[in-house]
């Protein structure tokens, strides 16, 4: 088990890379911590499988260290970096029964044969492919051949991490859950680093205590789900992770915060001050349908929105409001009636009015 630092990490895979666009990676400095359970959020292109394949040493980045304990391995063959991938599709040999697929790399790795036997058995039981074991990988499901190959990464007890690379995308829904479990449970039993590759956010949060949210080729947040509800850091974060997403306001400076049309958002001292050293004109407000309040009557602070739309969803409804120009999406109980077209007052709750410079947060250091 190991750290691992990405430092100054930044790759192309072309040769004479013009500008920020032709990089996977850009400008990275990471540290995967001993024996956490990370997963790594974003989506498709973004370069999360060009970051896993640096670690395991299937890709040389073109610029940074990668670090292990310390110590650098970008020299090293994937061979000699002692790290376990498990990748989107089955990597596993048809010729071979499943006890001999799970075997390999401890027979590769010279673990005696007494040691072999009960280490396999314990894998094959937490997969729940014990009864298979003597079977022809050939004549397996595709879910049970992905199961094989999740336990060839994870049948290994010397390695230095295990990355897994959209493992579930070939299960069926059911299992898919079934195994997420699984592997926090692995995760829990013997302590070993796991980074988790993912486009979806449930899937990250149900199986890491930590999230690296990857946009362009960076990572644009590393938090707990909490954090990343809660705090975005990156207006990305704001719009990819809940159900709808963060809204975000395009506005522009005003004399007591911030204002789109004649409506005019008043920040704390704090954050107009910030807004004042900044000459960005890329700034956003940004606030989750959860923390909007709808009311009936108007409070001090609140503004009147128009009811464009509804969207009940059992145990809650989406409302869409309009508010100039803008259209806010609002969540509201499942007991919430009210009719399209009515009026109603919105307030935003400072908390949770958050601002963005160049689509990154700007935060008060608490
Ligand atoms: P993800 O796993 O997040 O979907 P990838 O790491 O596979 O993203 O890809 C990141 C970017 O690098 C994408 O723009 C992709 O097209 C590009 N890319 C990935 N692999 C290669 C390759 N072997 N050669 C050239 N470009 C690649
Ligand atoms: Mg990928």
């Amino acid at each position: 088990m190991a750290e691992i630092h990405l430092k100054s990490l930044a790759h192309s895979y072309s040769k004479s890379p013009s500008g920020p666009e032709d990089y996977a990676i850009r400008q990275l400095d990471h540290v995967w911590h001993k024996g956490g359970a990370y997963a790594l959020l974003g989506p498709s292109g973004c370069g999360k499988s060009t970051m896993l394949n640096i670690i395991s040493g299937l890709v040389q980045p073109s610029e940074g260290e990668v670090l292990f304990d310390g110590k650098r391995v970008n020299a090293l063959s994937p061979r000699d970096r002692n790290i376990a991938q498990v990748f989107q599709f089955p990597v596993i040999y048809d010729s071979m029964t499943v006890y001999q697929n799970l075997a390999f790399p401890l027979k590769n790795n010279k673990v005696p044969s007494a040691r072999i036997k009960e280490r396999v058995q314990e894998i094959a039981e937490v997969l729940e492919i014990e009864d298979k074991l003597h079977k022809k990988a050939k004549n397996l499901t595709a879910d049970e051949k992905q199961k094989v190959s999740m336990g060839r990464g994870l049948v290994r007890e010397d390695v230095s991490a295990i990355l897994f690379d959209e493992p579930l995308t070939v299960i069926d829904p059911q299992l898919k859950w079934k195994l997420r479990r699984k592997l926090k449970q692995i995760h829990e039993q013997f302590d070993i680093t796991m980074v988790y590759v993912t486009h979806d956010q449930l899937e990250a949060s149900t199986f890491a205590d930590k999230i690296a949210v990857m946009y362009d080729g960076q990572i644009v947040q590393f938090g707990t789900p909490t954090e990343l509800f809660e705090q975005p850091n990156h207006t990305f974060v704001g719009y990819f992770i809940g159900s709808p997403g963060m809204n975000l306001i395009d506005v522009e400076r005003s004399a007591t915060g911030v204002r789109f049309g004649s409506t005019e958002i008043t920040l704390s001292p704090w954050q107009v001050e910030q807004l004042a050293r900044l000459n960005s004109t890329n700034i956003k407000i940004g606030i989750r349908p959860e923390f909007i309040r709808l009311e009936m009557k108007p409070l001090d602070d609140s503004y009147e929105v128009e009811v464009m739309d509804m969207e009940d969803l059992g145990t809650y409804k989406i409302v869409d409001v309009g508010l100039e120009a803008q259209t806010l999406k609002v969540r509201v109980d499942e007991d919430f009636q009210v009719a399209i077209g009515s009026r109603l007052h919105l307030s935003m709750p400072s908390q949770w009015t958050m601002l963005y410079v160049d689509e990154f947060l700007i935060q008060e250091q608490s």
